[in-house]
C-alpha cells in the first residue's frame, strides 16, 4: 500500500484548491490529485501573439463576487473595471443597431434600453410582460431546496421554451429567457433543454441583475489558479500531482483510498471531489453512490460553449464610441464583449458561442468557422472586425476533464425527482457526501453555482465541514 495524507483533493480547479489551501493553512496534510498536465480546469489564461494574456475560460467577476475579490487581495493581484462606455449593438431580424445599455438590467432588454431598440410596441410589451412573470417567479423559488418551491413539479416538467410559449408566441419575447439560457452565466443550454423551474432557480441563486461582468482581473483570471497553485507547492511541495487521473475511490470505517493513474494507491482520511458533477461518473466508487445520486448524474448535462478571443492592433469599437458588447440574433456568436483593460492594450473582443450552435461550430473544418465567426463580428462592429492580429478559439465540450461549460444543467423534472432524493446539506445543497467522500466544485455552491464566486465558497465549504469531521 502507498503513502497516506489526511485529504486528497481530485481536481485542482479553482475550488479544489481553494478547498486545499484552507485545509494546509490549518495543518492537515493534503495531496491534490489532477487529471491534466496543468491546473486551473476552467479558469486558464493563454498567451497572445504579443505576449499580452486571454482567459480562454472565465473571466469576469462580478458586484457581489466578494469572495472572488478577497481572493484577489489575499493573492496580491489586482482588478479593473469591464468596459461599458458607450453605445453597444443590438442584432435582431438581420438589422444590427447601435444603442445605449440600460442603467440595469432587470429594465432591459438583455443588457440594451428597450425603448432605443427600434422595435415594434406589441412586441416590446409582450417582452416586458413574460420578464414581470419569469421576475414573479424567481421571487417564489426556494434556492436550497427548488423542489419546495410552489408548483415545483409542474415547473420543473415544463421546458422554458415550453413556459415561454404558454405566454406569447411572439419571437422577441423568448430573447432574454432564450439569452439566459445560452450565455447567461449558469447557462449553455438550450431553452428546449431545461425546464423553467431551473432557469428560475439560476437567476435565484446566481442573479444576472447583479452584474457578474462587472470587472476583470489584470494579467487573466488563470493567474489566480497559477498562485494558488504555486502557493501550494511552496507550502507543501508534494501537495499538488499532475497527469493523476483519479480512476477510484474506495472506503471502509477506517479509511479511503484513492486510485489515481500511474501513482500508488493513496490513503487518507477525507477526500474531496472537487470536479464538475457529470465528470464524477468517470471515478468508481466503492462503496458505490446510492442510486438517486448516480440517477442524477446519468440526468445532468455540461452546457455547449465555444469562446473565442480576438485580438486587434487598437479597440477600434471604442474610437467609434462603442463599448463591445454585442448581443441579439445572430447565426453563431451569441454575445461579445470588450475584454481589455482601461488603456488602448491589448484590445481584445471575447465571443461566446452557446448550445448546439458551439458543438455543431466544433464539427466544421477550422478555415470554415473562422469564416463563420469574422462573418458575424462583422455584422457587430463593421469591417475592421474582419482583421484580428490573434484568434483563438476554446471549444469546451472537447475537453475530456470538462465535457461543456459554463456550467451543469439537470434534464426537466430531475430537480423535483432525482436532485431531491439525493440532496443533503452537508457540503452544499447538492447530494450530500458519500462517507468519507465529500463533493466541492462550483456546481454544489449554494450561491454563484457556475462561477468563479461559485467555486470559491464550494471549496471552502468543504474545507471546513472535512476539517470538522477530522478534528479530535
Ligand atoms: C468559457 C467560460 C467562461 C466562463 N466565464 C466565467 C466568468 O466570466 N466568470 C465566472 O465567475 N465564471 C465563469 N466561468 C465559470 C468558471 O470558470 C467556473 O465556474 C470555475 O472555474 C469552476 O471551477 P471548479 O474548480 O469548480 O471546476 P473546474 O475548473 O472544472 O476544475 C475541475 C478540475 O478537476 C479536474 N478533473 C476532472 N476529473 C478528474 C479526475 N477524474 N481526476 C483528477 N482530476 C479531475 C479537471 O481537469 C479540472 O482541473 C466560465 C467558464 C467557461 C468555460
Amino acid at each position: 500500500m502507498g503513502d497516506a495524507v489526511d485529504v486528497v483533493v481530485v481536481g485542482a480547479g479553482l475550488s479544489g484548491l481553494i478547498a486545499a489551501r484552507r485545509l494546509i493553512e490549518q495543518g492537515q496534510r493534503v495531496r491534490v490529485l489532477e487529471a491534466r498536465p496543468r491546473v486551473g480546469g476552467r479558469m486558464v489564461s493563454q498567451p497572445l501573439s504579443d505576449g499580452s494574456v486571454v482567459d480562454l475560460g472565465g473571466q469576469w467577476g462580478g458586484n457581489t463576487h466578494h469572495r472572488f475579490a478577497a481572493l484577489l487581495q489575499e493573492l496580491g493581484l489586482s482588478r479593473y473595471p469591464s468596459y461599458y462606455a458607450g453605445d453597444g449593438i443590438f442584432c435582431w431580424r438581420g438589422k444590427c443597431i447601435k444603442a445605449p445599455l440600460a442603467e440595469r438590467f432587470e429594465d432591459s432588454l438583455v443588457f440594451f434600453e428597450p425603448g432605443a431598440l427600434d422595435l415594434d410596441a406589441k412586441e416590446l410589451e409582450a417582452t416586458r410582460a413574460l420578464q414581470q412573470a419569469f421576475t414573479a417567479l424567481v421571487a417564489q423559488i426556494n434556492p436550497r431546496q427548488p423542489w419546495l418551491t410552489p408548483d415545483a413539479e409542474r415547473l420543473d416538467r415544463l421546458t422554458v421554451s415550453a413556459w415561454a410559449a404558454q405566454q406569447t408566441n411572439l419571437p422577441l419575447a423568448h430573447l432574454p429567457l432564450d439569452w439566459l439560457c445560452r450565455v447567461g452565466g449558469s447557462g449553455g443550454f438550450e431553452p428546449w433543454e431545461a425546464s423553467i423551474l431551473h432557469l428560475a432557480w439560476t437567476q435565484a441563486v446566481a442573479p444576472q441583475t447583479e452584474t457578474p461582468e462587472a470587472w476583470l482581473v489584470q494579467g487573466g483570471a488563470g493567474a489566480v489558479s497559477l498562485q494558488l497553485a504555486a502557493d501550494l507547492r511552496a507550502r507543501s511541495p508534494e501537495a499538488l500531482v499532475l497527469e493523476a487521473p483519479v480512476l477510484a475511490i474506495q472506503q471502509n470505517e477506517a479509511m479511503a483510498t484513492v486510485i489515481a493513474e500511474g501513482l500508488e494507491p493513496l490513503q487518507a482520511r477525507a477526500v474531496i471531489v472537487a470536479v464538475p458533477p457529470p465528470q464524477r461518473q468517470a471515478i468508481r466508487f466503492e462503496p458505490p453512490l446510492p442510486p438517486a445520486h448516480q440517477a442524477l448524474l446519468q440526468r445532468t448535462a455540461m452546457g455547449g460553449m465555444t469562446k473565442i478571443l480576438t485580438r486587434y492592433s487598437r479597440p477600434f469599437w471604442r474610437e467609434q464610441g462603442l463599448n463591445g458588447l454585442g448581443t441579439g440574433e445572430q447565426p453563431w456568436l451569441d454575445l461579445t464583449a470588450d475584454s481589455g483593460p482601461p488603456g488602448e492594450q491589448p484590445a481584445v473582443l471575447a465571443s461566446f458561442v452557446a448550445g448546439e450552435r458551439a458543438i455543431t461550430m466544433a464539427a466544421l473544418p477550422e478555415a470554415e468557422r473562422r469564416a463563420l465567426i469574422l462573418k458575424d463580428l462583422v455584422s457587430y462592429w463593421g469591417p475592421d472586425a474582419a482583421s484580428p492580429l490573434d484568434l483563438v478559439e476554446q471549444a469546451w465540450n472537447g475537453e475530456a476533464w470538462t465535457g461543456g461549460a459554463f456550467t451543469s444543467f439537470p434534464a426537466p423534472g430531475s430537480w423535483t425527482s432525482h436532485a431531491r432524493l439525493a440532496a443533503g446539506t452537508e457540503c452544499g445543497p447538492a447530494p450530500a457526501s458519500h462517507g468519507r467522500v465529500c463533493w466541492a466544485g462550483t456546481e454544489v455552491s449554494p450561491r454563484w453555482p457556475g462561477y468563479f464566486e461559485g467555486a470559491i465558497e464550494a471549496g471552502e465549504l468543504a474545507a471546513s465541514t472535512v476539517a470538522r469531521h477530522l478534528s479530535p
